[in-house]
């Protein structure tokens, strides 16, 4: 493809580094050869983690003001690049264009949130317990930071841990998923151009374990941020025991979507397009399990069922598709072993669930009701178009149904009565509630979950916590 942003090449300490051996890079929607990124060597990670080491002192000592204008710079060049950049994403990833687009804004966004928070990193003067001491607290940037990221959101979550680590004044070492580096390798190339200094932001490619273990081990990285499965979550997390290292992860969800009687039914259905089939349904935060009390359920499913047809299933990169191709064979293999297993179990297949002729990996998407507890579909992350519906009689059921899960990211609720969407947020196992809304994602709000699905927030006014240390300063007089 022609985009100049298209680096095949790795980026550390300022410079861009190839080597003897090579990963391909596929379009899940047809296996087209995108190009090839370094396997890198052992070698290779310990010169990302030298150079990162090696530039901090000069990133954490400029001034607050100085980092958020080259932050800014590289908003302005996601902006202005954003058609390239989207059509990379779509190429490596395969999702809709206009969600590729629409990443790329929600990716700048974390970048331009957290330039604006940079110069905001306060510190506290305490009221001092004795006369002749003065008590204050500064905040400083943790230091070398890693971050490993999944394939479902390239540029997005890659954009949402650069941006606070380089605004409290972190560098960072960023390994992306092996189906999806380019999109990491071009916000490289942007924050070259936006004047990022060598070795603040470094992208490697290769073996995951490996270079996990890598980073993880490394004294000199003070933190860990993942985001990925929570299996491969709690691997980090005690790889990065020895070290004590600072640590967020945003791991898997199983997100319960609960509709009651007194929903707008057409907001609802709404809702659940949206929370559902996003990215194909390849999202942490998709609406898993759909509960719908009784005396909604049928005209629910009749109308949810008929928006799920009328869904265009396609490449990414043809004009109105909105279910793109699945990532790759396995999670193909998976959505058919999902469906099978609830059919088996007694659940009944409403619509779709078919693998479009002709394509490698796209499916119609389906809608199964009377899914019960004991079917894998409610039980696992489904990452894939298939909403199970599950019916439940009363309030108390719907909470029971909801927690009963592991994961713990996101809940949604479609209700009108007032006094249930306060009883039901609170009583909701999760970090973050959609009410009468599928869309609960911004810059500005905190992201993440309880439970196994992780540690720490991503955005708003506490994301910049994750990336510094509190120092106490006591000043006698
Ligand atoms: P994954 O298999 O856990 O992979 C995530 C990242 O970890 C990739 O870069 C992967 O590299 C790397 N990795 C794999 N094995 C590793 C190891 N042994 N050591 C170090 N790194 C390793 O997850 P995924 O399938 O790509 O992503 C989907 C998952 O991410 C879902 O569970 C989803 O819910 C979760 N997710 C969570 C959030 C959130 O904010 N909570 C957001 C998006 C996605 P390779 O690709 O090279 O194998």
């Amino acid at each position: 493809m022609d985009a100049p942003l298209l680096r095949q090449e790795c980026f550390i300490g300022g410079t861009w580094q190839s080597g003897p051996d090579q990963l391909d890079v596929c379009n899940p929607a047809d296996d087209a050869l995108l190009g090839t990124v370094p396997l890198l060597d052992k070698a290779s990670i310990h010169r990302a983690i030298d150079a990162a080491e090696q530039a901090l002192p000069g990133w954490a000592v400029r001034t607050a003001a100085d980092r958020a204008a080259v932050l800014m710079r590289l908003h302005g060049l996601m902006l202005s690049h954003l058609e390239e950049l989207a059509s990379i994403l779509t190429a490596e990833q395969g999702k809709p264009l206009a969600e590729a687009r629409d990443e790329i804004r929600y990716g700048a966004s974390y970048i331009e949130w957290f330039a604006e928070e940079a110069k905001r990193a306060y510190g506290e003067i305490i009221p001092s317990p004795a006369a002749d001491r003065r008590l204050f607290v500064l905040r400083q940037p943790v230091g070398v930071v890693a971050a490993i990221t999944p394939w479902n959101f390239p540029c997005a979550m890659i954009a949402r841990k650069i941006a606070p680590a380089l605004a409290a004044g972190c560098t960072i070492i960023v390994k992306p998923a092996e189906q999806t580096p380019f999109s990491a390798l071009a916000l490289a190339a942007l924050a070259e151009q936006a004047g990022v200094p060598p070795g603040v932001l470094n992208v490697v490619t290769g073996d995951a374990a490996m270079i996990g273990a890598e980073l993880t081990a490394s004294p000199v990285v003070r933190k860990l941020s993942f985001t990925g499965s929570t299996r491969i979550g709690a691997l980090l997390y005690e790889q990065c025991a020895p070290t004590i290292k600072k640590l967020s992860l945003e791991l898997g969800g199983n997100a319960p979507f609960i509709v009651f009687d007194d929903a707008d039914l057409d907001a609802a259905v709404a809702g659940a397009i949206a929370a559902k089939f996003r990215n194909a349904g390849q999202t942490c935060v998709c609406a898993n399990r759909i509960l719908v009390q009784d005396g909604i359920h049928d005209r629910f499913v009749a109308a949810f069922a008929d928006a799920v047809r009328a869904l265009p299933v396609g490449r990414g990169d043809c004009d109105g598709v909105r279910v793109g191709p699945l990532i790759d064979d396995r999670a193909a293999a998976r959505l058919e072993s999902l469906i099978a297993d609830a059919l088996e179990q007694g659940a009944e297949l409403v619509a779709g669930g078919e693998r479009l002729p002709g394509s490698l990996r796209m499916f119609t998407p389906a809608v199964l009701q009377g899914v019960t507890s004991k079917m894998l579909c409610a039980q696992d992350e489904i990452f894939a178009p298939l909403a199970p519906i599950m019916r439940f009689a009363r309030e108390a059921d719907a909470i029971a149904l909801a927690n009963d899960t592991p994961a713990g990211l996101a809940a949604y609720l479609f209700t009108r009565d007032a006094a249930r969407q306060w009883r039901m947020t609170e009583a909701l196992e999760a970090g973050m509630v959609g009410v009468n809304t599928g869309a609960i994602s911004s810059a500005v709000s905190p992201f993440g979950g309880v439970k196994l699905s992780g540690l720490g927030r991503e955005g708003s006014r506490h994301g910049l916590d994750d990336y510094m240390e509190l120092k106490t300063m006591w000043l006698a007089a």
